[in-house]
């Protein structure tokens, strides 16, 4: 099914990215998660895509297949562009076409080392009109930033940037993650304002520890309020009070979108089945069976 006509029928869409194992020793690790994942009956699962190229792309696709075909959940594949080469990715979406996968997640990715990419993508906006052009019928996500992409100078724009990506076909969108509703709701306002009319889908990942909120801060220039800052003061020599309290806030926040009536919830699941379970059973009306 496509994503974007699932928000057509339910609110809130909600959905769980998961990553490819790193090492092919770990592959049987992903099988228990996408199992204990799947039993919380999201409406689809993403699969991430290493930025190095084609090399990332088969274990992707596999999962991604995996997840639609034996655990029944809609899935969605990654794709980043600005390492591969046009024939590259043309072959890669021609591969999720002829698995029958619906939807793609269209994505610039970042560059490797002191690379400057293969060179004939630069912007995530030219990989959707080329999957768009190839594949008329697909149903193509694109990445949003509540509080601006890093590398951009502002939220206004990194809005109109977004607006050229929904322009050259992008269906839905999904956020990286942020820990401060209100930078959501005046983001949110803004892609409207733009003239953004398609569903956006608030992406959330639950705090673990301090050492992941810092890296996290830094890799995605997201804000910190300070209540996360006293959780993370309070609870520093006590990780399972930490979870417990992080647990609460992750659960808050996704309660409050859904009650100013967010499209879509999307959770990072880091791969970790119970922090997912944690936080849907404690979703406003989670409507997941026998969870
Ligand atoms: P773009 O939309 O192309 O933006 C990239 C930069 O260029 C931004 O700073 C933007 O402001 C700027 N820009 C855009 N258009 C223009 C223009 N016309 N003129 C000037 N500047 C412009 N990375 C991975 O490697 N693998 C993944 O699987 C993955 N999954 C992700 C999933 C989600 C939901 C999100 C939010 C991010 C994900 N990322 C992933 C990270 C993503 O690849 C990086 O954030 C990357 O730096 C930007 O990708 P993009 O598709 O948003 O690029």
């Amino acid at each position: 099914m496509k994503i974007n006509e699932m928000y057509n029928s339910k609110k809130p869409v909600v959905s769980f990215e998961v990553f490819p194992p790193k090492k092919e020793a770990d592959v049987q690790g992903i099988y228990d998660t996408l199992e204990q994942l799947g039993n919380l009956h999201p409406d689809f699962m993403s699969v991430t895509y290493s930025a190095g190229g084609s090399g990332g792309s088969q274990i992707t696709l596999d999962i991604a297949s995996l997840i639609k075909e034996k655990y029944g959940t809609e899935c969605l594949p990654h794709l980043t562009c600005i390492n591969s080469t046009a024939d590259e990715v043309q072959k890669i979406v021609e591969e999720i076409r002829m698995r029958g996968i619906e939807n793609i997640m269209a994505l610039r990715g970042d560059l490797i080392g002191d690379s400057t990419g293969a060179g004939e993508f630069k912007y995530a906006k030219e990989l959707i009109s080329n999957i768009r052009k190839d594949c008329p019928d697909m149903c193509i996500g694109a990445a949003a930033y509540a509080e601006g992409h890093v590398d951009c100078e502002s939220l206004d724009l990194s809005v109109e940037y977004l607006k050229q990506k929904v322009d050259a076909g992008a269906n839905f969108l999904v956020t990286q993650l942020f820990f401060d509703n209100r930078s959501f709701y005046e983001f949110y306002e803004k892609a409207i304002k733009s003239g953004i009319k398609i569903p956006i889908s608030a992406g959330i990942m639950p705090i673990l520890s301090k050492s992941q909120i810092q890296k996290m801060i830094f890799m995605c220039g997201v804000s910190l309020p300070s209540e996360i800052v006293k959780i993370l003061y309070k609870y520093e020599n006590n990780i399972d009070d930490l979870k417990k309290a992080a647990m609460d806030y992750s659960a808050n926040q996704i309660n409050d979108l859904i009650s100013h009536g967010v499209d879509g919830v999307h959770i990072y699941t880091m791969n970790r089945p119970e922090i997912a379970r944690e936080n849907v059973l404690r979703m406003k009306n989670y409507n997941g069976a026998n969870i």
